[in-house]
């Protein structure tokens, strides 16, 4: 472990030693009394942390995977699907769409900007859509889409489900999914959440369900009504990745006894605005628009124009590593990931750092 660089990554994240410790725990089987108590206790922590009555499936995959698993089963075959794209993780999310034979709508925003609530009323007006696919934070570009007042224009349609993709924020920006109207809140465990990476979660209206039903090929792994029924007896319809689970037990319990939600949003504000003090003062740009930008990652314009691959290895040598932007933006940006269990102490020296590479 020596050599382990602490991760200032948007995921996998830096994962606490006693969350690493939590899945050493000794195996159980799944169809045991030991599973069903925590698979019960799960909800009860998860449904809180999604601000949610709903259900909350877990099921052993990645994000992509309940991407995946969400347009299947929500999306008929004669309707479309409406998917606000703003970079990256939303575009590949109406890639999964189409790659799983469904009729895809975009209304596109230049990266860097937030989709607009007034976007998805023009679009609904235009067309029916069996859903709209809003990606919560956005992680290549660090914007924070409007998600509730977005919620609000498709609560007009009866028809249409209001599926949003928080990988990024969930646990580290507000989210309120009964309030703001959300059918689907989907994310994985490696980002805010803390977790090694390897299973996902996703609450699920019964719109959703009713949804389900009328469509006809909902594949296997992800069938929600498959789901359902063995959600109904605590359980999953294959082996789930149990390890993994106590692992999220824990650090559900840890924050319900410790800072609470309010105190893990304030947290993550708190690092956002020591990440843009920083930036500003040390004449950088912001690549995200201004009044959305990300609580859980900073999205650095690189106007000084330093070399990230550099700056990497710098940061490498006094034990972090660092991101050099995503993509095709990459270079022209870098991130600072400062999500999930991160402190802002550690925010503190990565920026102490990134100041002595740019002295030096
Ligand atoms: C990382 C990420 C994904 C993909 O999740 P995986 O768990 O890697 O499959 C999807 N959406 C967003 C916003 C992400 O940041």
């Amino acid at each position: 472990m020596s050599n382990h660089k602490r991760l200032i990554l948007p995921g996998p994240v830096e994962v606490r030693p006693e969350i690493l410790e939590a899945q050493t725990a000794w195996m159980f089987g799944h169809r045991s009394q030991e599973f069903a108590d925590l698979f019960d206790r799960l909800q009860v922590n998860l449904k809180r942390a999604f601000q949610t009555e709903n259900r909350v499936y877990v099921v052993g995959s990645s994000g992509t995977g309940f991407w995946e698993g969400a347009s299947r089963n929500c999306v008929r075959d004669d309707r479309r699907v409406l998917h606000a794209v703003c970079g990256s993780f939303s575009e590949r999310w109406a890639k999964v769409s189409k790659a799983n034979g469904k009729q895809v709508d975009v209304v596109e925003v230049e990266w860097g900007k937030a989709i607009t609530p007034e976007m998805i009323a023009d679009a609904l007006e235009e067309q029916t859509y069996d859903a709209v696919c809003v990606v919560h934070n956005e992680t290549s570009t660090g914007v924070l889409n409007p998600i509730q007042a977005i919620g609000e224009v498709v609560s007009g349609y009866e028809e249409t489900l209001y599926m949003v993709d928080t990988v990024s924020g969930f646990l580290g920006a507000e989210l309120f999914v009964d309030e703001w109207g959300i059918d689907i809140a989907l994310t994985s465990s490696q980002k805010a959440f803390a977790l090694p990476p390897g299973v996902a979660f996703g609450t699920i209206s019964e719109r959703v369900l009713e949804r389900a039903k009328q469509v006809e090929n909902r594949g296997y792994y992800f069938d929600f009504l498959s789901l359902e029924k063995y959600y109904q007896r605590s359980n999953t319809p294959s082996t789930p990745p149990i390890s993994l689970m106590q692992a999220a037990d824990k650090q559900l319990n840890d924050i319900f006894a410790g800072e609470g939600l309010e105190g893990r949003w304030a947290r993550h504000k708190q690092m956002r605005d020591m990440s843009h003090a920083w930036v500003e003062s040390r004449d950088f740009g912001f690549f995200a628009q201004e009044g959305y930008r990300s609580p859980t990652i900073t999205a650095v314009a690189n106007t000084r124009g330093i070399d990230v691959h550099e700056l990497e290895a710098f940061m490498a040598e006094r034990g972090f590593a660092i991101d050099k932007g995503y993509g095709k933006i990459r270079g022209e940006t870098f991130r600072i990931a400062h999500m999930g269990d991160l402190q802002p102490d550690t925010i503190e020296e990565v920026l102490a750092g990134f100041d002595e590479f740019l002295g030096g």
